[in-house]
């Protein structure tokens, strides 16, 4: 289906995978990553039994998880509370009656995804950077995505697919930033990858290859010496920029930190987005630790984006006036660079619009 031509679907069938779509080598040494992500958690009853959650949740969880599969790596699961709904990275993956309440203002493609596209996989909506959508895998299915509606069945699937993609930004001198993003792209094997970013290296008006990814959170592992030696300064002709996803401190254990030192060894400019989510870390004392342990570990704040508004995830959504309180209270409490940017995602706007000067 092209995206051009962008129905109206309340709910789409092609929703994010849960495995990578490019079979690479057999798992191996250096793979524990893709063990990781084959033994992921995607059955309610089996979360439900992990963290010690009542069984009553469990016809809920499976409605909605038809919609949108649970999807949630064992790693993430054992930084979680047992018995606490209102654990804050619970609340991120588990599949919840109130998704399949419709919402007035939520759809399914709430950031004008489809009339961005370029080329197949192609989104470019702002000027001198484009944005690759590598794969419909993720690490794990967060409840709120914009991304849960995007048609991935569609996207390139192979180097061969990606080529109008390549020829495009090849064509266009303005361009100098190339965003890999997805799905996950690091839930694709390097194999895959790494001939992907010589391509990408080859075209002379690109300076700044820039990988937008949960896996360093979710999957500490994927941190491996065959990533970091395509993905380095070193390794690499591009500034390598990786821009992680964590939404509270809780996420940030010990092998995160590990794998966030290794990045930033290599040479990698390390920047987070969050999103603000209701139960999550709609409060002043959440963001004011989730920025120090960001800053602990050399990672920037660089984006708190309001909730884009798509179906399915309306009860995460907390009102601007909120989120407007919230920053300013950081403000008072942080140094400059440990406050985020309150963006908001505007359809048609050419840039992500700040919501305080
Ligand atoms: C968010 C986004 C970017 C990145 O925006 P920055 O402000 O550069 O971080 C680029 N392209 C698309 C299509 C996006 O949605
Ligand atoms: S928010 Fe990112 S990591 Fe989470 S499901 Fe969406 S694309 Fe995947």
């Amino acid at each position: 289906m092209a995206l051009s031509t962008k129905p109206a679907r309340p709910v789409s069938p092609n929703l994010p995978q849960p495995e990578p779509v490019f079979e690479g080598p057999p798992a191996a040494a250096g793979s524990a990553w893709r063990t990781a992500l084959k033994q992921a958690v995607r059955d309610p009853a089996e979360l439900c039994r992990l963290l010690e959650l009542p069984a009553t949740l469990l016809p809920a969880a499976r409605r909605a998880a038809q919609q949108f599969g649970l999807f949630v790596p064992r790693a993430f699961l054992a930084r979680m509370r047992k018995a606490d709904l209102a654990d804050p990275l619970l609340r991120q993956v588990l599949p919840l009656d109130d998704e399949l309440r419709a919402a007035p203002g939520f759809t399914a493609d709430p950031v004008g995804d489809a009339p961005a596209e370029r080329a197949p996989g192609l989104l470019q909506k702002y000027s001198s950077r484009a944005l690759l959508i590598t794969t419909g895998a993720c690490a794990v299915h967060c409840r709120y995505c914009f991304r849960r509606h995007y048609p991935y069945s569609a996207a390139p699937h192979s180097l061969a697919e990606w080529l109008p993609a390549l020829d495009a930004i090849a064509a266009d001198p303005t361009i100098d930033e190339v965003i890999l993003s997805g799905g996950d792209p690091l839930t694709v094997v390097d194999d895959v990858l790494e001939p992907l970013v010589r391509r990408l290296e080859a075209i002379p008006h690109l300076r700044t290859l820039r990988i937008h990814t949960r896996l360093p959170i979710f999957i500490p592992e994927r941190v491996c010496d065959s990533l970091l030696a395509w993905f380095s300064a070193a390794g690499s002709r591009l500034t390598p920029i990786c821009v992680v996803h964590a939404n509270h401190a809780a996420e940030l254990d010990d092998d995160v930190a590990a794998a966030c030192d290794r990045l930033r060894r290599a040479g990698v400019v390390l920047l987070n987005q969050a999103v603000l989510l209701r139960g999550v870390n709609d409060s002043v004392a959440a963001l004011d630790e989730l920025s120090r342990r960001l800053v602990a570990l050399g990672v920037m704040p660089y984006y708190l984006h309001q909730l884009d508004r798509v179906a399915g995830a309306a009860h995460f959504e907390v009102p601007e006036a909120a989120g407007l309180r919230l920053v300013a209270a950081l403000r008072e409490r942080l140094p400059g660079y440990a406050v985020p940017r309150y963006v908001r995602e505007q359809s048609g706007a050419p840039y992500k619009v700040p919501l305080i000067d």
